[in-house]
This record gives C-alpha cells, structure tokens and sequence, in this order.
C-alpha cells in the first residue's frame, strides 16, 4: 500500500526503515488479540533499526543520516517513572507498531527521546533481531532481576528472539544455562548460544529432568515469556530463594500457582514489560563488543511481509525473521 511521507511534528524525528524485525505481538495484532483497543487501520512493527530521515522543528540531539534503533516502548518523559529512568512504567506508554504506526513501512516517525545510538558495529538487521526482543532479554535479567556468578539459569523457548537472548546474557553474566526448545535443531541452537543443556519441551517431564541436571536443586532464575501451564512449569524448575521472571503470556494469562511452596521456598514471581532505554542502550553495546549475537532465521523484503507472518506462526523459526524495507 502506498501512504504518503510521514511528516514530523515538533520534537520528533523520521527514520527510514533499514530493517524491522517481526515479533509475536505484531502476530497478535493482526489476530486482534491484544487486550488493548488498537485504532485501525495500523502499521505493524517495532523492532526498528535505521537512518535518520527527518528533523521537526526543535530536534537538537540528531542529525539527518544517524544511524538509530527506536525504544519501542513509546513513552511520555515527564511521568514520575520516566523521570527516574523506568520508561517501561509510563503512565502514558504506547506501543510502537501497536498503538502508533511502526515499521513494516520505508519510514516511520517517533519523538527524539525514543531513538537510541546505533553502534557502528551493529548492522540494521541485527539492530532489528536485538531491538525488542534482545533488550527484553536485558530488561529480565538485569533491570528486573539479578544473575550471579555460578547461579543456574533456566531459558524458556531457547531459540525464540528473547530465549536466544537470554541464553547469551546469562552465560555473559556467568551464569550457567539450561534452555527448553521443541526441536533437536533448536536444542543444538540453544547449546550453540552457550547453554550447557537443553531440554525438550514437547515431553511432559522436561521440569524432571531440569531438575535432574541441577542434581534435584533447580533454578535460581526461571526467563519466562510463554504464560499458561509453562509458568506452573517454571516453579517446578526452580530452587529455594528462586525467581521466575516473565514477560509474556502467548500460552495464557490465566494461570493457577500452589501458594504453599512459593511461600515456604521464598520464591519470587517478578513481571517484566518492554524496557527502558538504557536496557536497549545496553543491549546494543554488547551486540558492539560481540557479547550478544543476533540470531536471524531469514530477511524478508517489505512486499513478502505475509510471508515472514506465516512464518512466525508456523513455529518454525530459529530466533528472528526480519523485514527490509
Ligand atoms: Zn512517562
């Protein structure tokens, strides 16, 4: 479809589209699916790397030709949360490519506070594959929860865009990984990326043998964004004084939790949503200094963006499908 030129307005910035990467929320939306109303019609995508296009009057901070990743947790930075840095708490949050127009387009327009420095380092389609679901990842286990040397951390989903990596912020944290996948291809992904083990999600018994690798201890942290009977699953995986953090609740939001263990084990259940910008800022500095590698099933261009939707759903990726406008 053709639409005319974004224009910005004051304070905000166009980006030209380089690569946008395709999450399961934006499968969510076109299923409407969301539990937000969302104005129609809409552009889709939120994982965004790219130039900047275009300035509205009063930008300071950018220049035409930037190379930019955009915090896609719009926010509105003057909330008491904003102003303490936990852009993923505004109180007037919007979501790119849900609640605005996002990426699966040549440009998109956002506010300047939104855009992040793209490290010369990273290209556009790895800025795409890490932008949302990388610094989920970073948002998980270092904003909302911490990693300790030696601690075991358990990966949901180990070759999805936030298990790939999450896989790869905990080994960096010097933790060490145990991930689920439902594939033999997506086990030896997991193990690749620096999980020690990698169990097989499709055998009812996998939180058994979780269990059995950490010689009947468990986890210290569960990285959880599937929902539904995944989540019981996690608290079977963990230890004493474990967290199970999630973001993400594909499986089901409603949940039942046996409250006697969790309370006698100290266990902690922690929600995680988006990020903020320095979670993105850090995300994208590992991916720099070759910490954290984008994993990129396959590009599609813009015309074939069905293509990469029927993809996605067939669940058959290994970590990201990116779009290039
Ligand atoms: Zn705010």
């Amino acid at each position: 479809m053709n639409l005319p030129d974004p224009e910005p307005g004051p304070g905000e910035v166009v980006v030209n589209v380089r690569a946008c990467g395709l999450n399961r929320l934006d499968l969510w939306l076109e299923e409407g699916g969301l539990p937000i109303p969302v104005p129609l019609p809409r552009i889709p995508g939120g994982e965004i790397g790219g130039e900047v296009a275009a300035l509205g009057a009063g930008v300071e901070s950018w220049r035409v030709g930037d190379r930019v990743a955009i915090q896609s947790n719009l926010f509105c930075g003057e909330c008491e949360f904003c102003a303490r840095g936990e852009e993923s708490l505004c109180l007037k949050g919007l979501l790119l490519g849900v609640q605005r127009d996002g990426g699966f387009a040549e440009k998109v327009v956002v506010a300047e506070r939104s855009l992040v420095r793209l490290p010369d380092a990273v290209d556009f389609d790895s800025a795409a594959a890490l932008t949302l679901a990388g610094s989920t990842a970073m948002h998980m286990l270092t904003d909302r929860t911490q990693v300790r040397a030696g601690d075991w951390v358990l990966a949901i989903a180990g070759a999805s865009g936030v298990g790939s990596a999450a896989i790869q912020i905990a080994k960096g944290l010097g933790a060490r990984v145990i991930a689920t996948a439902s594939s033999q291809e997506k086990r030896e992904l997991s193990c690749q990326l620096g999980a020690e083990h990698a169990v097989d999600s499709t055998r009812e018994s996998w939180p058994g043998e979780v269990r059995k690798l950490t010689q009947k201890r468990g986890v210290d942290l569960v990285v959880e964004h599937v929902g539904g009977p995944v989540l019981a699953q996690a608290f079977d995986c963990l230890a004493r004084g474990g967290t199970v953090v999630t973001c993400g609740a594909t499986a089901g939001r409603e949940v039942t939790l046996n409250l006697w263990p969790f309370f006698v084990k100290q266990q902690r259940l922690v929600g995680s949503y988006g990020r903020n910008r320095a979670d993105l800022a850090k995300t994208l500095e590992w991916a720099a200094a070759g910490r954290l590698r984008a994993v990129i099933d396959r590009a599609y261009p813009l015309a074939e963006t069905p293509l990469a939707f029927a993809q996605l759903r067939s669940r058959g990726v290994l970590g990201k499908v990116v779009i290039r406008p």
